[in-house]
């Protein structure tokens, strides 16, 4: 590429509506531009390092035995009622009627396209398994979308589907498309964590979010610092003993139940505060309704967070959310900030951390006042318990003995699930087996958000400077800074090298704009591209020229007939490390 026959509008000014780091970056590098909100346009280099993700997952989906096809991005609504999902989806479903008023909506997953194609043309165990992928650009319809290509509208993704005869084979497939994920993200060069997901009602290990980890992302996850266990906070099991909490509170002394008056004291903090006690000797009663309506008092200690979807998990529910202030006053016979387990019109659950505990303060269900000396065996003692609480750092392990859990922030770019025959039994994709009898096929499905990765690649390397690509997701691989235009030796040299390290097979953007040597540092640096040559007067009077990677403070002089293979030599080596 020659710069100035390209599009690569760099930007000197951050753009005003850029909230994290890689919108930040992808608009100032000129990436890519906003046409609408969560709606952009690649240009040239950020439509390349698009493409070198989408190289990397397809030869490893194809190596891994998936066959690639292109399913519509526009589908009709029929297929969608036949699985439920055109009621259910909600609002993220773009939904559009065509000129004969029939419905129809922009794929934003596809599933039902998928499985009907599979229903038509497989029916026999002998035809079975198959893993079919695709490419393509889908539609959400975020109600705020915002950080860039980290949650965008409009975005390409790569949806796999894989179809058995029986649950064993999908198994086998989830653990190949597992594998598959993790050579993926190693050749993209991405620091990254496979971890366990939410599988709601069906339970076991088969759904897995692949997290790049960076400071800047939405999820809070903890890994294990001895076994391969990973999880996001909301799901991540806990060890059940409250003996392996060292901060249990069970060796207080045990105490009478006493009603304390707290004047307007209503939070954690503040009785914490008020009463001198530690949070962790609080109980927090959060009143929840249920999706069918019932109204449970969930009992977490005072330091501890609630895990809304465990909580949903436990009370086997599609859905949970506070109870609005008028539910909790007739809950409790008080205002916000004073409900208690003991005597509130709702049924209990309680976290294991505050199974066998005593000395405990908890709301009284009475304005101003709290009640301290609460005892879990004493006044509490049909309390059902679960895990129920987000896991943190210095959790135990539940996997291992003496893991530790540490914290990271992380941004999912794929996703493995069993999806098991939700699909199949609801738009009959049965097949028949060797006995001649017929059975709705197993299925797993396996997502890659491509242009998230490309904002995750990003957001995990960068600094004050600009974008530092991983090699492999790289625009270009080299970026010639020949530091004067008009000096003919220099131009000489600077075309030499570019139709050289283009024929030994390198990406190359020749800076052939008559600009100053600083502003083409400036922008060679934003851009973030692996490797620098500067052709400088100079260095080029001795027959050197100069060799920098993005991440190095000083350059290496090389010798000019030692161009190539030095830089095909760098090259690889960031390739591969
Ligand atoms: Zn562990």
């Amino acid at each position: 590429m020659r710069y100035r026959q390209s599009l690569i509008p760099t930007l000197r000014q951050d753009p005003a509506e850029a909230e994290v780091v890689s919108h930040r970056l992808l608009v100032r590098a000129g990436m890519i531009r906003q046409v609408a909100r969560g709606i952009y346009d690649f240009l040239p280099l950020g439509l390349r390092a698009v493409r070198k993700v989408e190289a990397i997952v397809r030869e490893e989906m194809n190596r891994a035995g998936a066959q690639e096809i292109l399913m519509p991005a526009i589908c009709p609504a029929e297929l969608w009622q036949e699985s439920g999902r055109w009621e259910h989806y909600g609002k993220e479903l773009l939904r559009i009627k065509d000129r004969h008023e029939r419905d129809f909506c922009f794929g934003p997953t596809h599933e039902e396209i998928v499985t009907d194609i599979v229903r038509r043309e497989l029916h026999s165990y002998r035809d079975l398994p198959l893993n079919l992928y695709q490419i393509q650009t889908k539609f959400r319809d975020e109600v705020r979308p915002r950080f860039g290509l980290m949650r965008g509208r409009e975005f390409i993704m790569k949806d796999a589907y894989s179809f058995h005869a029986d649950f064993a084979d999908c198994q086998r497939e989830y653990q190949n498309m597992f594998a598959t994920y993790q050579r993926i993200f190693d050749r993209c060069g991405l620091l990254y964590r496979p971890v366990e997901a939410d599988t709601g009602a069906i339970g076991g290990t088969l759904s897995h979010e692949f997290q790049v980890l960076a400071d800047s992302g939405e999820d809070a996850i903890v890994s294990c610092d001895k076994c391969d266990y990973a999880a996001n906070v909301e799901k991540a099991e806990l060890a059940r003993s409250p003996e392996s909490d060292v901060q249990s509170p069970k060796s207080h002394a045990t105490a009478p139940l006493r009603k304390v008056h707290t004047p307007e004291q209503r939070t954690i903090d503040e009785v914490a505060t008020f009463l001198g006690e530690p949070r962790e000797r609080l109980v927090k009663t959060l009143l929840y309704v249920t999706d069918t309506g019932a109204l449970v008092a969930v009992l977490i200690r005072g330091d501890h967070e609630l895990s809304e979807a465990k909580l949903k998990n436990v009370l086997s529910c599609q859905g949970v959310a506070l109870a609005d202030e008028a539910a909790v006053v007739e809950a409790t016979g008080a205002p916000l900030g004073f409900a208690g387990p003991l005597g509130v019109k709702a049924s209990l659950i309680g976290d294991w951390a505050l199974r066998g505990t005593h000395g405990l303060v908890c709301g009284a269900n009475e304005r101003d006042y709290h009640l301290t000396g609460l005892d879990q065996e004493r006044d509490l003692s049909l309390l059902r318990f679960a895990d129920l609480r987000q896991a943190r750092a210095g959790d135990a392990c539940p996997r291992c003995q003496g893991g530790v859990f540490t914290a990271h922030r992380g941004i999912e770019v794929g996703q493995t699930f069993y999806l098991g025959t939700k699909y199949s039994t609801a738009l009959n994709a049965t097949y028949l087996d060797a006995q001649g009898q017929q059975h709705p096929m197993e299925m797993g499905c396996y997502g890659i958000g491509i242009t998230r990765t490309v904002a995750a690649a990003i957001e995990q390397h960068h600094d004050g400077n600009g974008i530092i690509w991983p090699a492999p997701l790289a625009p270009v691989d080299v970026y010639i800074v020949p530091v004067n235009w008009n000096d003919a030796a220099i131009r000489q040299t600077a075309e030499e090298l570019y139709t050289k390290l283009g024929g030994a097979g390198l990406e190359v953007l020749l800076d052939d704009r008559d600009e100053r040597p600083g502003v083409k540092f400036k922008d060679a640096d934003l851009l973030g591209i692996p490797l620098r040559v500067t052709i400088g007067t100079k260095t080029l009077a001795r027959g050197m020229v100069e060799l920098k990677g993005r991440t190095e403070t000083q350059a290496t002089e090389i010798a000019l007939a030692e161009v190539v293979a030095t830089v095909a030599r760098a090259h690889k080596g960031a390739a591969s490390a």
